[in-house]
This record gives structure tokens, sequence and C-alpha cells, in this order.
């Protein structure tokens, strides 16, 4: 069975068909990328992926289990965990709690209910392994708010990865970023997913052609291609629609 697998979905706010119709199979351990242009419905995909919407229609599954419209939380619990474009950080609270959010979180757990958690040591143990990976070990006890904007960006990935969940779904990840800020994250995140199933939207196409075994274009809330990198940036009407010249400078 495939990690996710999503058939003719839609989703219509009032008269406005955002998503209209989308057929996207991501195998287990696949690096997958969605792009596309603004407002082409990518983050509402997300929403509707991981409980955020309720499907119009359609059916999404995760690995083989259908998911559309069951709640946030749950979803989670079953494995699937995504990030925010606009981050979802706490600023008044530590890198650490941060984290240590995102951990209890998957575990059914509010933060304020973490000291009675069972295995606090557990939770503990999770949280430091989470940081390390991310580098953000030594900046544990700063308050977010403090850190500069690439590693706010990081610790949102920390804590998306935090509950160990083996679905993966990271909404422009980079973005605001400069170019070295970028190389840092795309090693931290590759690392850090390694073996698991990766969604990426993304608007920096050295990043998507760097990590992405296979890339899906949405434009107008429709896949027009889905393919190797390689296909997609020979496909004509990935050209025509999205990609432009742009196209000739990756490989
Ligand atoms: P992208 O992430 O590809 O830039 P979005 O999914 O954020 O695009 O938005 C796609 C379109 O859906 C936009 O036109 C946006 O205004 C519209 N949209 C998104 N969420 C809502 C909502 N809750 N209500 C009405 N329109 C929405
Ligand atoms: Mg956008
Ligand atoms: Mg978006």
């Amino acid at each position: 069975t495939p990690a996710l697998s999503i058939t003719d979905l839609r989703k219509s706010f009032g008269p406005a068909k955002i998503i209209q119709g989308v057929n996207l199979e991501i195998e287990k351990g696949e690096r997958h990328a969605i792009i596309g242009p603004n407002g082409a419905g990518k983050s509402t995909l997300f929403n509707l992926i991981s409980g955020g919407y309720h499907p119009t229609s359609g059916s999404i599954r995760l690995n083989g289990t259908e998911i559309g419209g069951t709640k946030p939380y749950l979803i989670n619990r079953m494995g699937l965990s995504r990030s925010f474009q606009v981050s979802n950080i706490f600023a008044n609270m530590s890198v650490r709690e941060n984290v240590r959010c995102g951990v209890l979180y998957s575990m059914g757990y509010g933060y304020s209910f973490w000291r009675n958690v069972g295995n606090l040591k557990e939770v503990q143990r999770k949280t430091a392994e989470i940081l390390e990976k991310v580098d953000l070990l030594d900046k544990a006890n700063l308050p977010a708010a403090l850190l500069p904007y690439a590693d706010q960006r990081t610790l949102e990935i920390a804590i998306t990865i935090a509950g160990g969940a083996e679905v993966i779904l990271l909404d422009e990840p980079t973005a605001g970023m400069s170019h070295s800020e970028t190389e840092r994250a795309v090693a931290l995140i590759k690392q850090a997913t390694e073996g698991k199933t990766l969604v990426i939207v993304e608007h920096d196409m050295g990043v998507v052609f760097n990590m992405a075994d296979r890339i899906s274009v949405l434009v107008y809330g429709e896949i027009i291609a889905t393919g190797a990198p390689s296909e997609i940036r020979g496909d004509p009407r990935v050209r025509e629609a999205y990609l432009g010249d742009e196209a000739d400078a990756l490989e």
C-alpha cells in the first residue's frame, strides 16, 4: 500500500473550486515535491491531507486507511505530521519546550499536562534527540522568539518531526532563507527524514530538484503533471504553466 493515496479529491469554498479532482499516489519512503504558482492550492491540499479541512468530495488514504475529514490530532497519531507555511512555534516558550510540544502532541497530551505524563524520561529523551538532529541543542533554552529567522523555520521542522511520524508534510520550509541557510536546511531535512515519506511544497527549484524522487505540478487546483525530475523539467506543459525558462537551468 502507498503511504498516501488521493483519489479525485475536491475542495470548494463557497463557489470557489480550489482543489479540482486531484489524484496522487506517494510510495512509502518517497520524497515527493509539490510545485506550482502562488494560489494553486498547495497549502489547501496539505490542509485536506492533515485534517484541517473536510474534503468536498474524494478520498484520502494514509497507509490504506481513509482519513478524509478525520480530526488533525487523530491523523497525527496515525503517523502523519505537517509543518505550516506561517510558523506555528510558541514564541514565548523555549526551543526545548516547543520541541517537547511536538513529542507530547503525538502521544495525545496537551503541553500543560506534560509533568503528569507517565514516561517522562522517554519524552525528555525524544526531545533531546530531535534537538540534536536539527542542531538546535545549544540554543535549547532560548525563547523561540529570540532565534534568528532561519532557526525559527528549523524549529518548525523539528516540531513537525518530533512525534516520530512516518509521513512528513513540509510547507515551504526554506521560504525567506538565504542561499547558505537553505543549503543547511536541506541537509537537515534530508537527514532528519531519512527513510520516511516526505511531501514538500517548495518554490526554490534548486531544492526541489536536489531533494525530490518525484514531482507533482499543481496549477489552479489540478495536477497537470507528475513524474521524475527529468520528466518534469522536459514537460512543455509544465514549462508553459509554471517553470518557464528556469527549466533550462535545472539538472
Ligand atoms: P498555495 O499554497 O498554492 O499558494 P493556497 O492553498 O493557500 O495556495 O490557496 C489557494 C486558493 O484558495 C487561494 O485563492 C486562496 O485564496 C483560496 N483559499 C484558501 N483557503 C481558503 C479558505 N479557507 N476560504 C476561502 N478561500 C481559500
Ligand atoms: Mg504560496
Ligand atoms: Mg501555500
